[in-house]
């Protein structure tokens, strides 16, 4: 393939070659230009953090400066043969191995072999090991012995997306970074001198959407500008063309299908449906912006900041869980329209998770089974219609005020964890149960307690308050399957929200 002909992507064409164009990675940048200044080069470097923030770019660049003829206070200087070749990628000293498909060990003892020539042109020999993580466990060992004697003028830069997967004996022979995601201000403002540059006609509108669903990564970012770039041509790039050219449903689609859900507008949600299908719209995307919809809904309640009337936080977070579910379903699904159709007249009809589980914890719905006198063993999981508000207790309407007072004196994180604990009401003392599953909302209770007991106080009178863990004894199978049931919704929360759920 000659230059001419070879079509250089818009990410490839910005990809930066010198330490200065690199965003947002400074601290990494500048202790890697230090060594080079200081003439102090490590045997092995360890890059981890996200996709699409830079991890090779680095690599490259730092390959480059230690290699340059001409270099200019610790930046390549892009300019002699040396640089050329790497940034060509066809320098004999610098290799590059894509861990991910050189998962054999073949490869590393090679590498074993090749190390220990002396270095045919640079001054350095680098390897560049990209998804480290992914060699096998004999690669990684082969690759250790090396580590162990690294001959003179030879450097690793291993480059990873799950540093925990890469062996601590390799981790503690490196000098790590880690490479932060990019804020969407720093995305925006490189695509904006990106346009500039190109002469891509785009509105600002558009680069900050593309800006917020890179989320972190702006090569994620390029790729989107550029497909969009090419789709419209000279034309101008609007904010619905992002939408249109990735197959994306437009925010009010999408905040009125949920309406649709929450106010249990069956018909209406499978009109969407059927409007997004027709529009050839991705109908797995459409549920991750109905995933990301819902979280943000959470997170703005739990601020205290306005959210539509039916969507209550408990709500929102049983529903988020039956959104989850159905991502992971639709992902295996060959009609994924006939699914989703089916999970949408699903959750607009009264079915256990979404009707039951969240409401039953709030005050339009208060909590069941409050006493523990109450023979839980008779009840079944799912089966069954739970009781109506009519059979509940004074003490559950109680429970429910608490609720309804921690939510209004916007103590967010406080409801969030209450909403999991099961009140029971002794004779002097207010205990909240938590599923064995829950030490961390037992835990992150107790740091609230003084508050807790006011509230209580308030509610039930002078108590003592009780954050205990509910035993295994009590009805085994609703414990089984209401424990599990938590499990999975903490679990899935915690991926939905990066394991930051109430903080
Ligand atoms: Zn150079």
């Amino acid at each position: 393939m000659t230059e001419a002909h070879e079509y250089q992507s818009l990410y490839r064409k910005w990809r930066p070659q010198r330490f200065a164009d690199v965003v947002h990675q400074e601290y990494t940048v500048r202790t890697l230009q230090n060594a080079i200044l200081s003439n102090q080069i490590a045997h092995a470097y360890l890059l981890a953090g996200p996709r699409g923030v830079g991890k090779t770019s680095i690599a490259r660049i730092f390959a480059k400066a230690i290699n340059c003829t001409n270099p200019q206070h610790g930046e390549p200087c892009n300019q002699c043969d040396m640089c050329k070749k790497i940034t060509r990628g066809n320098a004999l000293d610098v290799i590059e191995i894509d861990g991910a498909s050189n998962r054999g060990i073949d490869q590393i003892r090679q590498l074993r072999e090749e190390v220990n020539f002396v270095h045919a042109e640079a001054q350095y020999k680098v390897y560049i090991i990209d998804e480290v993580h992914m060699l096998t466990n004999e690669a990684f060992n082969a690759l250790l012995k090396t580590l162990e004697e690294p001959p003179k003028h030879v450097v690793f830069i291993f480059a990873t997306t799950e540093p925990h997967k890469v062996p601590l004996t390799i981790i503690s022979r490196c000098q790590a970074f880690e490479l932060k995601l990019l804020p969407p201000e720093r995305i925006e403002k490189r695509l904006q001198e990106i346009c500039e540059a190109e002469k891509i006609n785009a509105s600002p509108k558009v680069l900050t959407a593309i800006s917020y669903r890179a989320r972190g990564a702006l090569r994620d970012a390029i790729v989107m500008l550029e497909q969009l770039a090419s789709y419209k041509g000279a034309a101008r790039i609007e904010e619905h063309d992002l939408f249109e050219i990735m197959g994306l449903a437009s925010e009010e689609t999408v905040q009125e299908f949920l309406q649709a859900l929450l106010t249990r507008q069956g018909r209406r949600a499978l009109e969407i449906i059927a409007d997004l299908a027709e529009r050839g719209k991705d109908l797995e995307l459409f549920v991750d912006e109905l995933i990301e919809q819902t979280r943000d809904w959470i997170i703005a309640a739990l601020d205290g900041h306005p959210v539509p009337a039916e969507a209550r936080v408990e709500t929102l977070i049983g529903l988020s869980t039956q959104l989850l579910g159905l991502k992971r379903e639709l992902g295996r699904a060959w009609e994924k329209r006939i699914l989703l159709e089916v999970k949408a007249l699903e959750l607009t009809q009264a079915v256990p998770g979404f009707e039951q589980a969240p409401p039953q914890l709030s005050a339009a719905a208060p909590p069941r089974e409050q006493s523990a006198k109450a023979p839980r063993a008779t009840k079944k999981a799912h089966a069954e219609p739970e009781p109506s508000a009519a059979g509940s207790t004074p003490a559950q309407d109680k429970w429910a005020q608490v609720l309804e007072e921690v939510k209004r004196e916007r103590r967010g994180t406080v409801h969030a964890l209450l909403l999991d604990g099961q009140p029971v009401e002794l004779s002097d003392t207010l205990r909240i149960e938590y599923d064995l599953q829950h030490t961390f909302h037992k835990e992150s209770l107790e740091k609230h307690r003084k508050y807790l007991e006011e509230v209580i106080a308030r509610v039930y009178g002078p108590r003592r308050v009780e954050i205990a863990f509910m035993q295994a004894a009590e009805s085994p199978t609703r414990r089984k399957s209401k424990s599990a049931e938590l499990r999975e919704k903490a679990e899935l929360l915690k991926q939905a929200f990066d394991g930051e759920i109430v903080s």
